[in-house]
This record gives structure tokens, sequence and C-alpha cells, in this order.
């Protein structure tokens, strides 16, 4: 099937014709579809697009561009079988984990139209009497959204929607890995009749409609997320033109396990957050940090859960799918190669699977290195994929330098029953989100998300920044003296 750009209101092909293939990453030679390659001219055709359209979409006011937005909320909902097996087909994780992303995005988009509606500047007491003093939040133009591949549809859902309750229109660009995932979420906007030209949909390489997308002097705002590497060329090139950013990257998230810790809910939290969507959630569980004293009853509890995890096609009875595409196996069959290299012990797993069915697909064991020292590649860098490695520390204040010694900082957990210690690591842990006794990827659409460190810069997405970050402050004073 061959798949097109939706660019001012019209489904069209890249410019020069040119595409290029998805597969399932269950079975390699199921072919998804076929996308346009798009060029840069591409992008800015959707960056002039969205820049007319803006005048309109701002003056309709935030009740009818709520009226919009939630007839594409209905249009999810009522979709959202067909759109879990989308997300199935292309990024390989299994059906549950797809609605559950689904039902994610369906949240945060109420949560932010809600937000949307409810927007305030401020009124203060002006220190000159006479004189009326006020501020409003406006819109400030057109957004560059750019996504990955992991949260296909719940991260477009959590940046566009507060980028349009606010009346910016939007240029989206999908990972290359994931468009049909793309695709689906603007096909609900398009149904829910959004005017041409508030939501333009364009696919194709970071470096060619990416750029464009960063580079292009119409663009205000640019909300990605990603790598790291990548979101910091970002943040070079948009200083250029002082347009504002919201970066949200990598991670390397700790989860420390106290001698006091419920050992078989630690166990539960860890091996749920290291192994889900194949260990590709941004918020994924990385480094289980344990106290020596019950680091031996801790990871037989682990092992006991990671043995038990059904690996297989995501369309079917399993736990775990396959990683996203041949570039992903490669890239984390690497790490398990490094961690062995480095000495760390192969605790569990190790190994691509090939038997029954997956022969064609990108299937890793659920994987987890123990004996793994601080300075080691695999502590320290992100892996992305289904691989634990777990470190011991002697005490708390090792465990707490250790979570922290890495470059990222966008998630931690603490698992004890100290009520000391648990809120001496919330105010030491270096990161934007952390938990006490839960896993490090829980998280709500009501507070903000974003990571500190190398793992994000600006103003966060969701909750009630999730707006703010797509607004710009306008204060005025009247003298009616
Ligand atoms: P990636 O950086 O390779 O790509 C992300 C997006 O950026 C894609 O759409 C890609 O086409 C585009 N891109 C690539 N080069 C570009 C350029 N030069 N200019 C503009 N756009 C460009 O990341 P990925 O592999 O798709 O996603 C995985 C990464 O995303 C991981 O590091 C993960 O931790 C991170 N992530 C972070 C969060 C978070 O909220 N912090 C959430 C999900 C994923």
């Amino acid at each position: 099937m061959d798949y097109q750009n939706y660019i001012d209101g019209r489904w069209v092909a890249a410019s020069d014709g040119k595409t290029f293939e998805q597969r399932n990453p269950a079975n390699l030679e199921e072919v998804t579809g076929h996308w346009p390659k798009s060029t840069r001219e591409d992008a800015k055709q959707a960056i002039e697009s969205s820049h007319a359209a803006f005048a309109d979409w701002a003056a309709i006011g935030v009740c009818q561009r709520a009226e919009y937005l939630s007839k594409a909320v209905a249009v999810m909902k009522g979709r959202a079988e067909e759109i879990a097996a989308i997300l199935t087909a292309e990024n390989g994780k299994t059906l549950n984990e797809s609605r559950t992303e689904v039902g994610s995005a369906v949240r945060e988009m109420e949560f932010q139209i809600a937000q949307g509606v409810a927007m305030c500047g401020e009124t203060v007491p002006s220190s000159t009497p006479g004189v009326f003093a006020y501020s409003v939040r406006r819109p400030v133009g057109v957004a560059s959204i750019i996504s990955p591949w992991n949260f296909p549809f719940n991260v477009p859902g959590r940046k566009c929607t507060p980028a349009l309750i606010s009346g910016n229109t939007v240029v989206f660009k999908p990972a290359s890995l994931t468009p049909k995932a793309g695709k689906a979420f603007v096909d609900v906007f398009i149904e829910a009749g959004l005017p041409p030209g508030v939501l333009n949909f364009v696919s194709g390489g970071g470096g060619t409609v990416g750029e464009e997308m960063i580079t292009n002097p119409l663009v205000e705002a640019i909300s990605f997320t990603g790598s790291t590497g990548v979101g910091k060329g970002i943040q070079q090139s948009a200083a250029q033109k002082l347009v504002r950013t919201q970066l949200e990257l990598g991670g390397k998230n700790p989860a420390v396990i106290m001698e006091d810790a419920d050992l078989d809910k630690a166990a539960d939290a860890v091996a749920t957050a290291a192994y889900a969507c194949a260990g590709q959630w941004c918020t994924s569980t990385s480094r289980a940090i344990v106290v020596r004293e019950v680091a031996e009853a801790f990871n037989a509890k682990l092992l006991q859960r990671v043995q038990a995890i059904r690996v297989g096609d995501g369309r079917g009875d399993v736990d775990m799918g396959p990683v996203c595409g041949s570039h992903q196996l490669q890239s984390i069959m690497g790490y398990i190669n490094i961690g062995r290299e480095e000495g760390a012990t192969l605790a569990a797993g190790g190994n691509r699977l090939t038997t029954d069915g997956m022969d064609q697909g990108c299937f890793i064991e659920p994987t987890v290195f123990t004996d793994v020292q601080p300075e080691m590649r695999i502590a320290q860098e992100e892996i992305f994929g289904p691989v634990l490695s777990v470190l011991v520390a002697d005490d708390f204040d090792e465990a707490l330098e250790l979570a922290n010694r890495v470059e990222f900082g966008l998630s931690s957990s603490i698992f004890t029953k100290d009520i000391s210690r648990a809120f001496q690591f919330l105010e030491k842990t270096e990161v934007g989100l952390t938990h006490v006794n839960m896993m490090t990827a829980y998280r709500e659409p009501q507070l903000s998300f974003g990571g500190v460190k190398s793992s994000g810069h600006g103003i966060p997405e969701s909750g009630k920044t999730g707006i703010e970050f797509f607004t710009e402050h306008k204060v005025a004073f009247i003298n009616y003296a």
C-alpha cells in the first residue's frame, strides 16, 4: 500500500515521487506500507500551509477549537482497536501494550483540552493608582512536532493537543519506523473536520524533513522527543533563531532496592518496567541498584520473573514482542556483546530468538546482567532494549551516588519502607520523575513529564506545563485615571 503526506487538507505524494518501505518487526517479510520519502521542499510547503492557517485557527477561539479536538478524541475512542492493531503491526509491542498506548493518548488529550479551555493569564494589583494590569497567554504560531517510534501515537497526542488547543498550527513528522501510527493519529483529526493547514503530516528523514522543520524561519516552536544526540543538534540549530524548544530525550533509569524493601513487589516492578515494550520505554528501568544484603535474594526473585516472560508476535498471547526493527536488533545485540566483553555476568537471556515462528522477526530474550560495574558501558549508556544491568551497593549513600552517576536524568525509583530514606532519595535523585515503591515508568497526564541533565531541556510536556510551552505571555497596562 502506498501512503501519502497530508498537506493543506490534501493527501499528496513526495514532490519527487520517492518512497521508503516499512516492515513488521515481528515478521520482516511483511511490508506494512510505502511512505513518501519527502524532500525539504515538501516540509517547506507544509510549514507554509500551517503558517497560512494560523491566523484563522487562533481567531476562532478556544471553545470552537475544543469542539474539533473533542470530536477527534471521540473518533479515536471509536477506533481504538483498529489503531492498536496498527501500532502492534508496525512497532511490535503487544496488543495489550498498544491498547494501553491508545488509552493513554485519549487521557492526555482530554486533560490538555480541558487545560486549554481553562487557559488564563494573570491580573495583579498595579503599583500605580488608576492602572489596570493583566497578562494573557497567546499562541506562538507554527509548531514543529517530531516524534519517536517507541510511543508513535501517544507522543504526538501529548504534543499536538496542547499546541492545537492553545491556537497554534502544527507540522508533524512521525519517526520513519512508525509512519502508519502517525497517519492513524492524523486521520482522527481529519475525520473530526479540522480545517486545512491546521495539522500537516510529512513523513521522511530527520536530515531532510526534520532539518527543514528545525531551521525554517516560519517555525516558532519545536517539540522533539528522541535521542539525546539528535536533541543536542536541534538545540544548537534553534539557538541561532531563538526558537523555543521542548526536548524529551534518552534515559538510563535506576531502581534502588533497599534492604527493607518488599522484594516481591520490587522484583515485579523492575521486571515490568525493564521488559514492557521490549525495554523500549524512555522510562524503562535499565539499572537495578541493590543493597548488598539483599542482592542475592532480589536477583533470585527477579530471574524467576524474567524467565516467565513469554516472547513472540505481539498479536499473539505473549508478554513481550520484538524490538522495533533490524537496526534496534543489531544495536541491542551489540550492547549484549559489550556487556559480555566488559566482564559482566550474563544471568539471563542474551540471545536473539529465532525458533517458534520468530525466525523472520527482531526478537531478543529478556536479558539480565549481574556483577555490573558502574563505569561499564552497559551501566552508562542507553541500550533501549530488553536488557537490565544489576549493580550492587554497600548502603543507601552508595546506591544514591550510583543512581546519579550517569549523564541522564529522566526517571528513578526507590523501594524501601523507611520514610526517611525515601524522602532523602526523592530530594537527591537527579531526575524529572521519581517514585517510591513504584516502577520507574509510572506517570499520569495531570503532571508534567520531562527529564533533567541529558534527558531533557525546556518546559516539560504534559500536565499544566503542556500548554505553557506552546504559549507566550503578553502583558498590558491600562491607565483609566
Ligand atoms: P531519534 O532521535 O533517532 O529520532 C526521533 C525523531 O527525530 C524521528 O522522527 C527522527 O526522524 C527525527 N530526527 C532524526 N534526526 C533528526 C534531525 N537531524 N533533525 C530533526 N529530526 C531528526 O530517536 P528514536 O530512535 O526515534 O527514539 C528513541 C529515543 O527517544 C530514545 O533515546 C528514547 O529514550 C527517546 N525517548 C524519550 C522520551 C522522553 O519523553 N524523554 C520518550 C520516548 C522516547
